[in-house]
């Protein structure tokens, strides 16, 4: 393991050195040696680790490459960053590209609610920049009423396989819900059509990658829990899944309150979102039944810290702090079980913002006691494992993007160190976050 953080390294010069790597590899094949490489899978990082790539794809990684994959006469790396991890861009399993996390009041988010569908989609371009020099390289839009998530996967989907200059991402459009419940900001009613299967085929036909469900309401904070009964039983989301699944689509389940998640793990849903709430028995039934789980800390974590701004008094926010050390605990045992746990930050909600907020949810899931290495493969390989892209992505091996983060700031020493500079390489680009350390991770 290598000791990162020297005082005399100069970030600039990285980016430079960085700039030129990804500047040849629209050429050719170029051969980096670093410090450590974390492939997004292996429970291991490998020590002064060999990778190389091209702008389209990695082409070995490991120990010293094989002639036949450099340049003729190549003997030496094209650069050798002793002091500095690589690992892949990391995939945001739960955002809302519709909405912007960076508003806390309650009056500005309905406003924003209120923009029409170009004013938004405009936004959320605006924002892949940020998005991908905060290290993110994938997102799965988690939903929206306003087409804004189907028309960047759109745009992602003409990018496919080919040099992209922004991250990948799909999207399920129209989240389900029944009409009059919770969800009416992102969904479409169920009652809207005559049958589950003809609402599944109707978002499939609008160019949903996958079916987003509504099964519960949310958490009352005021109550300290989820007040109203579920809005799907167990034998309704069995027929969307079903339905979901004739077209090769995966499901994924706004669930918390022990009822409704007991009714998305009963209809056999792909992931579980947020999952407050949670039971022992059922991440028992969830690793059995091979259901990943999304835990979202980010969003309740927002609400204590801009508790003063939302105006939640002492009794709300000890049932914020007693939710938040519940479901610590479930994520604790749920790692311990062997529960796929992914890392989405339910970005775009209260208080969440999009790029920046994963990087909190990662450092919240380090807190709450899941090994570092866990923590990164949530965010990477299991990530994309369980969730099936459209792009070969989380994983540093032969045959996968050459989209990575290089950062001399150890990521196995704590997450925390990816929210200091780093450079992102991606398709042959650089996107560089220079901002300033900040010391304070949230
Ligand atoms: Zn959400």
């Amino acid at each position: 393991m290598h000791v990162a953080s020297p005082k005399t390294a100069v970030p600039v010069e990285l980016e430079q050195l960085a700039a030129d790597c990804a500047a040849k590899s629209k050429r050719r094949a170029v051969w980096l040696r670093v410090g450590q490489l974390i492939d997004g899978f292996g429970d291991n990082a490998c020590p002064d680790a060999n990778i190389v790539f091209d702008a389209k794809q990695i082409h070995f990684v490991g120990g010293p490459p094989p002639a036949e994959l450099l340049p003729a006469g190549q003997r030496k790396p094209d650069a050798e960053l002793p002091q500095h991890t690589i690992m892949p861009c990391l995939i945001e399993a739960h955002a809302h590209m519709f909405l912007d996390g960076t508003i806390i009041d309650f009056a500005a988010r309905q406003l924003g609610l209120q923009q029409d569908t170009n004013a938004m989609l405009a936004h959320a371009r605006a924002r892949w920049p940020r998005i991908l020099a905060s290290g993110v390289g994938a997102v799965r839009d988690a939903g929206d009423n306003r087409t804004v998530g189907l028309a960047l996967a759109a745009e992602a989907k003409t990018m496919q396989n080919k040099l992209a200059a922004s991250p990948w991402i799909d999207s399920p459009g129209a989240a389900i819900h029944h009409r009059g419940r919770y969800g009416a900001f992102m969904g479409e009613p169920i009652e809207d059509f005559s049958s589950a299967e003809q609402c599944v085929a109707s978002r499939v036909d609008r160019g949903a990658d996958r079916i987003k469900l509504l099964v519960s309401g949310v958490i009352d904070f005021e109550a300290g829990r989820v007040t109203t009964p579920p809005q799907m039983q167990a034998a309704e989301i069995a027929t969307l899944v079903e339905a979901a699944s004739r077209y090769g689509r995966q499901t994924f389940a706004h669930a918390s309150g022990t009822e409704g998640i007991g009714h998305a793990i009963a209809g056999g849903v792909t992931s579980i979102e947020h999952g407050y709430f949670v039971t022992e028995d059922q991440l028992s039934r969830m690793r059995d039944a091979k259901i990943a789980w999304v835990p979202t800390l980010a969003p309740v974590q927002a609400q204590i810290d801009h508790a003063n701004r939302l105006e939640w008094n002492a009794q709300v926010v000890g049932h914020l702090r007693r939710i938040t050390e519940t479901h610590q605990e479930m994520l604790r045992v749920g790692y311990r079980k062997g529960v796929d746990i992914l890392a989405g930050s339910d970005g775009g909600s209260c208080g969440v913002p999009h790029g920046e907020g994963l990087l909190r949810e990662l450092c919240h899931m380090e807190d709450a006691g899941i090994p570092t290495m866990g923590v990164l493969q949530g965010a990477t390989g299991a990530s994309a494992r369980v969730l099936g892209f459209g792009e070969r992505i989380g994983r540093l091996a032969a045959g996968y993007r050459g989209r990575m983060i290089l950062t001399r700031h150890d990521p196995l020493k704590t997450v925390a160190n990816l929210q200091k500079e780093k450079t992102v390489l991606f398709d042959g680009e650089v996107a560089t976050d220079s901002r300033p350390v900040d010391a304070n991770k949230h």
